[in-house]
């Protein structure tokens, strides 16, 4: 449960905002995140690690010497968005190039991979390693599908390491690629954690039992269990992190034993000595292990094991002193501090719009109101089914997001500008404001659909059908999903196919949304039987067997506010005004 906070909906922010005065003399907040308020050499490789807020120490807490130079802060279990990763990163960067590290999400992959493109055009030369230690989120030969958590730790410390004793980018990359690959990590929960404002657990673990597997988003575990004693827990997660040891391993390791929350320190020891037996009994010395709260998950009753299995190379940069507000080790010399100059974006420049643009305009901005007047009503509805198998996010991302373009498109409609750039401006925005998956595909989306636009002075329907299919198509591209998957592409590309036919057959625009409405809610609702190929819902797809998707349901009830506003409208002309 979380008790303190203003407006629950700012609590990421507002947490931010406090922990950046707690520790102003180790980081600086810059619009985004925090960076290093100390300085460091130039030419050093900016290590910038982020994800979603709520599992404090990571990441804001690991920013500091010997560590990252960043960390890019989104909203509670959300994704921070591509600006956010690229705004943060600029501001870090020191001339050596950035390297990128985070969990492997779908939406921090959308988003830091969106980051780093636009980097690398500008010159900066940019690189990524995702963290996929959790063995329990995907088989072993799908390793590169499985989430990060706790292990994310050690990653971050070998590149901080290497980028602080000044190596390359190059070597930066390869060392950090060489951690995530000999690390695993096994968790297990108690009971779930509780987003702020809201009363209940995103789920629950009957009374006695453990869920082993669990992610670091409330999401639930694989499988439950009743608890075993402290002696047998430890066994059985040594045994299985000890299957899983990388091809190499040797007979040196870290070990990081992580309380997610809730669970004591004192509990945390009492596993730790089990762990420290059984480890020793296989002849394998542990190297600067940790214990307590490193990667949380607000306040989950829960804890993970990591081990990190260590060479010649990488044993050094592990035991290298780090000095942050959250984890420090050794001794590094004091670090003068510097007055932080957060990197600002150029405003574009808008040329002038035709009366029909400007016209079209209007539509467009109407039409994304009616989406977040739809998405608000079932918001509640939509966190549900997104907490099935997901993290419960999907409602309040969908109306942060709408709500951000909304007041985008306003602004760009006031200003009588075309619907070419009011569409690409309110899908920065949703971008920007709702961060996660489905923020990074909508928003490319709405990109995608003004840029088809771009030049544009005929708004027929067979060129808005057109805008309709380039958006859908970027989102295609850009989550590479495919029908089947149980994602959004699943009613998003009937409905488009639908209301193609349809304007091809000249029946008029308003039966045609209406009726590619329909195919697409009945699309959403058959998504129920399908298992989740990609997304935070793959690795508990059991879980979601029998209930929609949650970013395919939201699609179909936007699509048909749109068309219950077009039939409501269709004296007063909302289309073609
Ligand atoms: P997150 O998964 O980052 O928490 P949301 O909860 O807002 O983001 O959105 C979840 C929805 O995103 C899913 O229900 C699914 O429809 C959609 N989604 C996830 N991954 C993909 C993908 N690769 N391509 C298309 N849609 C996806
Ligand atoms: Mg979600």
């Amino acid at each position: 449960m979380t008790r303190i906070f203003d407006d629950p909906a700012n609590f990421a922010d507002d947490a931010l905002d406090g922990f950046a005065a707690v520790h102003e003399n180790y980081v600086a907040r810059v619009p985004g995140g925090v960076v290093r308020a100390t300085a460091t050499p130039d030419g050093q490789v900016a290590v910038v690690i982020g994800g979603g807020s709520g599992h404090y120490p990571a990441f804001a807490g690991l920013v500091g010497a010997g560590l990252a130079a960043g960390a890019v802060c989104g909203n509670v279990f959300t994704s921070p968005s591509a600006s956010q990763a690229h705004s943060v990163a600029l501001t870090a960067h020191r001339g050596g190039g950035v390297l990128f590290s985070y969990g492997n999400y779908a939406g921090d992959v959308l988003h830091f991979d969106e980051a780093e493109r636009r980097l690398r055009a500008e010159g900066v030369d940019t690189r990524t390693v995702i963290c996929t230690d959790d063995v329990a989120s995907a088989p072993p030969e799908d390793r590169d599908k499985r989430r990060g958590i706790a292990g994310d730790l050690v990653v971050f410390k070998i590149a901080g390491a290497a980028a602080e004793r000044g190596l390359p980018l190059d070597d930066v990359e390869r060392l950090a690629t060489a951690a995530n690959d000999r690390t695993r990590t096994l968790g297990v929960a108690f009971d779930g954690c509780t987003l702020p404002g809201e009363s209940s657990t995103l789920f629950s673990v009957p009374e006695g039992m453990m869920s082993i597997g669990l992610g670091i988003h409330g999401e639930a575990g694989i499988s439950d269990e009743p608890i075993p004693s402290a002696h047998d827990l430890a066994q059985m997660l040594v045994e299985r992190l000890f299957a899983e040891e990388p091809a190499g391993g040797g007979n040196r390791i870290a070990v990081i034993l992580n309380g997610l929350g809730s669970v004591k320190y004192e509990e945390l020891f009492v596993l730790y000595r089990h762990v420290a037996k059984l480890v020793a009994d296989r002849d394998v010395v542990i190297v600067e292990p940790e214990c307590g709260e490193l990667v949380t998950s607000l306040d989950m009753a829960g804890l993970s094991l990591t081990f990190f299995w260590l060479d010649d190379e990488l044993e050094p940069l592990w035991c290298d002193a780090a000095d942050t507000p959250a984890y420090r080790k050794g001794n590094l010399s004091p670090r003068e501090r510097i007055t932080v100059e957060a990197h600002q974006d150029t405003q574009a420049e808008h040329t002038e719009a035709t009366q029909e643009s400007q016209q079209a305009a209007l539509t467009a901005r109407r039409l994304i109101a009616v989406a977040l007047g739809t998405v608000e009503g079932e918001a509640e509805y939509l966190g549900r089914l997104d907490s099935v198998a997901g993290d419960g996010d999907h409602g309040t991302g969908m109306v942060r997001g709408l709500r951000a373009a909304d007041a985008s498109a306003a602004s760009c409609e006031a200003a009588l500008l075309s619907v070419a750039e009011l569409l690409v401006a309110a899908g920065h925005a949703w971008s920007d404001k709702a961060g996660g998956t489905s923020g990074a595909l909508w928003g490319a989306a709405l990109v995608a659909a003004g840029e088809s636009f771009s030049g544009q002075n005929d708004f027929s329907p067979g060129t808005v059908v057109d805008a309709v299919e380039a958006g859908a198509t970027a989102i295609q591209s850009l989550g590479k999903a495919r029908p089947g998957d149980k994602t959004m592409v699943d009613s998003i590309v009937p409905f488009v196919e639908s209301l193609r036919e349809q304007v091809a057959a000249q029946v008029p625009v308003v039966d045609a949304v209406v009726a590619a409405a329909a195919v697409a809610t009945q699309a959403a609702a058959d998504t129920s039987s399908l298992r989740p190929q990609l997304g935070r819902a793959r690795p508990l797809a059991e879980k979601s067997l029998g209930h929609p998707d949650p970013g395919a349901t939201s699609f179909g009830l936007i699509v048909n506010g749109i068309a219950q506003s077009l039939i409501n409208g269709a004296q007063t002309s909302v289309v073609g005004r």
